[in-house]
């Protein structure tokens, strides 16, 4: 087993082999006529057939034994807090537990749950720029958790979103769970958070909890944050009409959330279906949140687009890796040379009435995840949170 490492850590030359079958996360072309993917450093440099590559003095050897390899699974609307525990249902180790269902990223939609969370301004800004350098810094798990996303809140001027890109953050909380809720002060935060390089998600439906906002489609079109969050609402969704009238006129991202409404989550994709703009939609869980973690989140979303959205599910993963790492400028999420080495092996689920991977996905099946990677290295080997894989892959040396 190789060694864990370390985010700066070099892992050398990796070799997977034997991949029966490689999904490379890119909607245009979700299947490459690949077996064997070479990575250095952490970063992919090959993808092809073993016999065309050099694989030779590898660091580490992979033999995938015919299971699929994919991107590691992207989670676009998570609620951390501080390290791998969540106040809000007081759970320890839920970032590591989602590694076990194939996340290998997360991005923050806010650290809403912070203990006494302040709501000045400077307070704020302090929160986000804490979260940000405390998960850049210690990786629960190995998995890649962007945040520091501030919650924005009434009086903030271009000077202080200046001020938290030139700290770092990137990201700001959901528009909406603070006291900007108006369609007019919400689009001018918008612009200067994008003018600095921020990208924005707003909170679509009615309140999550106590205390948090609706935001109705009229909103969500004038303040034209960069994602739709949760569009499927987080619980409470918006009415058919409206949800496909977002889809219809704003073309920002489409997010689909596991802690929504799962009838209008499939509403917003066969909307985007049908208007050719499937890569529009990404996938999150919303979690840890009211309706607690969901280490399989992601997985189960996959499923249920496919199952229930009639969405093939080599197309169905790609909603949840090349999509969100395309919208969300990251260096992961597709199987191409240059992207960072984080992979799910996966395999159908044992006793699956499926007849392959896909088939089982398609039937509503989970698969089985049989190793996680981030970076190069081997974080988990088989999940002990999936059903099991019928097959798993082995570290060769
Ligand atoms: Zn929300």
């Amino acid at each position: 087993m190789a060694e864990v490492q370390g985010a700066s850590g070099a892992s050398g030359k990796l070799v997977i082999r034997n991949v029966g079958l490689m999904l490379s996360g890119a909607l245009e072309r979700p299947i490459l006529d690949a077996d064997c993917v070479v990575a250095v450093d952490g970063r992919i440099t090959a993808i092809g057939h073993a016999k065309d590559l050099d694989t030779d003095n590898a660091k580490t050897t992979i033999d995938a034994k015919g299971t699929a390899l994919a991107p590691g699974l992207i989670d676009s609307h998570v609620h951390p807090v501080v390290g791998d525990w969540t106040p809000r249902q007081n759970q320890f180790n839920w970032v590591e537990s989602s590694l076990n269902g194939g996340v290998t990223t997360m991005i923050s939609a806010g650290e809403v749950h912070f203990p006494g969370r302040p709501k000045d301004i400077l307070g704020l800004k302090a929160l986000a720029i804490v979260a940000q350098r405390s998960f850049a810094a210690a990786r629960p798990g190995g998995v890649k958790v962007h945040a520091g996303a501030p919650v924005i809140e009434k009086g903030m001027t271009e000077e202080d979103f200046q001020d938290l890109a030139e700290a770092g953050v990137t990201l700001l909380g959901e528009i909406g769970l603070g006291s900007v809720k108006a369609g007019d002060e919400a689009r001018q935060m918008v612009s200067w958070a994008r003018k600095y390089g921020i990208q924005s998600t707003i909170h679509t439906g009615g309140p999550s909890v106590p205390g948090s906002g609706y935001i109705d489609k009229d909103v969500v079109l004038e303040a034209d944050a960069d994602i739709i969050g949760h569009i499927n609402g987080g619980h409470t969704a918006l009415s058919d009409d409206q949800i496909t009238c977002l889809c219809e006129r704003c073309h920002r991202g489409i997010e689909i959330v596991h802690n929504g409404n799962e009838r209008a989550g499939l509403l917003a994709l066969r909307t985007a279906r049908a208007l050719g703009q499937l890569e529009r939609v990404i996938l999150g869980t919303d979690g840890p949140a009211g309706s607690g973690v969901q280490p399989l989140g992601i997985l189960r979303m996959i499923a249920l687009m496919s199952s229930l959205g009639d969405l093939p599910a080599e197309q169905a993963i790609c909603l949840a890796t090349g999509n969100t790492a395309r919208m969300r400028k990251l260096d992961c999420g597709l199987i191409e040379p240059g992207r960072a080495a984080d992979f799910v092996f996966l395999d159908k689920a044992q006793h699956s009435s499926g007849k392959t991977l896909l088939d089982s996905i398609r039937l509503g099946d989970l698969p089985g995840v049989g190793m996680v990677m981030i970076d190069g290295v081997v974080r988990c080997g088989r999940s002990r949170n999936t059903p099991p894989a019928e097959r798993i892959p082995e570290v060769a040396h």
